[in-house]
């Protein structure tokens, strides 16, 4: 099955492409696959392109689009690259996710220096040639064997096609592999499997030039044989290169499950790549079994995206690591603040029978006043409490109110005339007034005190956490707080950014003004969620 052609790059490629619907879950596929291959090991980099024209996910709304993840360099990307990073415990960089505004905003800036002098400056070959060396450079830094394309949208929308045809012209000059990701509807009156779709999206990536190699076929149920001889015969992928992908009780199971398929296998054959096979998913396998425990504890999630759960799809996924490495599982409640704070429900109904409370980010003022509520509640109550940047922030402003007697304490972002802004705008933030990639962003040192709750989970006096935000806990009511018990037990490097709040004598009281979820691996559960997790299990 080996593709000829002339020059050839070192590197190869899988290119992952989606069709029928969206939300097929391509990029987990990725992220499985990734891991999987280099449980063989190989060294693989992703990349995740997204076919809209904002140059990064930093602007867009969470319940639209979902979770905006955060990178170490600082880049503020879409959610499937928090997918990549926790399946294949790699720290990427922005260059692993493409936008369109990103590609265009490089050739435009490009032409106005004159580089193309002379030249009508088009998507093919500019915008083409551009992606190619994307793609070839990003493998190259990571000195990668193997690269994942994933490409975001639907095969047939007008936004991907420049990529796909990039990617197109990508297999004349390296060993390319395409997997195409598609939906096996099921017709409920007759329980039919339905092929069609298949059919006619596999057509519509051959009308631009790209037969794929695989097909990964997405169902509720096992798919049936007679499906995949049907699929194999209108594809013209054979059978064996077909992947079955029905849905799976928990996303975490999908590498064992391509393993059981020897989709590595094919792979490496595919590429002529020695099978360098080893065993290296033991540890997963055992992580998988750990997370089937039918002990069961309770998590409240406070918040007003609470419309699309994909939010805090980072959050959730932590809390798994850490509820697996302890052998319990995690039932989130998702509690709307805005309830509370309207007066519909009160913090202590919203929260009955809940063994632990988390206060995630967020922005502006609605539901904030709810969601000090529950941080009230959880404080009054000694049960477990975990706040994550506005989290950390509203903490403070709860502390300052009902235990410093400081009434009217507030964020400047929540009251800007508040009398006792215990948080307030970051010095640096002051003149900022551009909306993208503006905040405090990406990894920072984050230096622990000795003898803290902090200390103990982390077992370091020094880590790097990620960050995004533009407000602070203000270093003038320092003193008043502690004075009153809490402690700060993590700042930055100048000592001048609190990061770190615990209560002692609390179960667990604990916050930070970084973004713990952004870290935690499958194997490697971040450490302020497991603690959270521990003594919410009462351990
Ligand atoms: N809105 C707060 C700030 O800008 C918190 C941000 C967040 O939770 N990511 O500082």
């Amino acid at each position: 099955m080996q593709k000829k052609c002339l020059v050839r790059d070192k590197t190869k490629y899988i290119v992952v492409t989606g069709g029928v619907i969206s939300g097929l879950g391509k990029g987990i596929f990725t992220a499985s696959l990734g891991r999987l291959l280099q449980a063989k090991g190989l060294k693989v980099v992703p990349i995740k392109i997204d076919p809209y024209i904002n140059a990064d996910a930093g602007t867009m709304n969470p319940v639209e689009h979902g979770e905006v993840f955060v990178l170490d360099d600082g880049g503020e990307v879409d959610m499937d690259l928090g997918n990549y990073e926790r399946f294949m415990n790699l720290n990427l960089t922005s260059r692993s996710n493409i936008t369109t505004g990103k590609i265009y905003k490089k050739v435009i800036d490009k032409e106005r220096e004159g580089v193309y002098l002379g030249k009508t400056v088009q998507l093919i070959p500019h915008i083409t040639d551009e992606l190619k060396d994307w793609f070839k450079d990003v493998a190259r830094r990571n000195k990668a064997e193997i690269e994942l394309i994933e490409v975001g949208g639907t095969v047939g929308d007008i936004e991907n096609l420049i990529f796909l045809e990039a990617l197109r012209q990508l297999s004349m000059e390296a060993d390319v592999i395409f997997v195409h990701c598609t939906l096996i509807p099921i017709l409920q009156v007759v329980g039919e499997q339905k092929t069609k779709p298949t059919q006619q999206s596999v057509q519509k990536l051959r009308e631009i030039g790209i037969q794929p190699d695989f097909v990964f076929l997405r169902c509720q149920v096992p798919i049936q044989d007679k499906i995949i001889s049907k699929i194999a015969l209108f594809t013209g992928v054979c059978e064996d290169n077909i992947i079955r992908g029905q849905d799976l009780d928990n996303i975490y199971k999908l590498p064992a499950f391509l393993e059981e398929q020897n989709v590595h296998k094919k792979v490496m054959e595919l590429f002529d790549i020695d099978d360098r096979s080893t065993n290296g998913l033991e540890e997963w396998k055992k992580m998988l079994s750990r997370m089937k425990s039918k002990k069961e504890i309770n998590v409240a999630m406070t918040g007003k995206y609470m419309a699309l759960h994909d939010s805090y799809v980072s959050i959730e996924q932590s809390l798994k690591h850490a509820a697996g490495m302890l052998g319990c599982t995690v039932k989130i409640k998702w509690v709307e603040t805005t309830d509370i704070e309207k007066g519909k429900v009160k913090a202590g109904e919203a929260l009955k029978g809940i063994d632990g409370v988390i206060v995630p980010g967020g922005f502006g003022s609605r539901g904030t006043e709810g969601k000090i509520e529950c941080v009230r509640y959880a404080r009054e109550n000694n049960i477990p409490f975990l706040g994550l940047c506005y989290g950390f922030q509203l903490a403070s402003i709860e502390y300052a109110r009902n235990v410093c007697g400081l009434a009217k304490a507030n964020s400047t972002e929540i009251d800007k005339n508040t009398p006792h802004p215990v948080i307030d705008i970051l010095p640096s933030q002051k003149n900022v007034y551009k909306k993208g990639g503006t905040m405090r962003l990406g990894g920072q040192d984050v230096l622990i005190k000795k003898g803290s709750a902090a200390e103990k989970l982390y077992g370091f006096r020094k880590v790097r956490e990620r960050f995004r935000h533009r407000y602070e806990f203000n270093p003038e009511y320092i003193t008043r707080l502690e004075n009153k018990g809490l402690v700060f037990s993590g700042h930055d490097s100048t000592g001048e950014i609190m990061q770190i709040l615990e209560l002692p004598g609390h179960k667990f009281f604990m916050a930070s003004q970084f973004h713990p979820e952004f870290t935690s691996r499958v194997l490697k559960p971040n450490p302020l969620f497991y603690g959270f997790i521990k003594s919410a299990l009462g351990k």
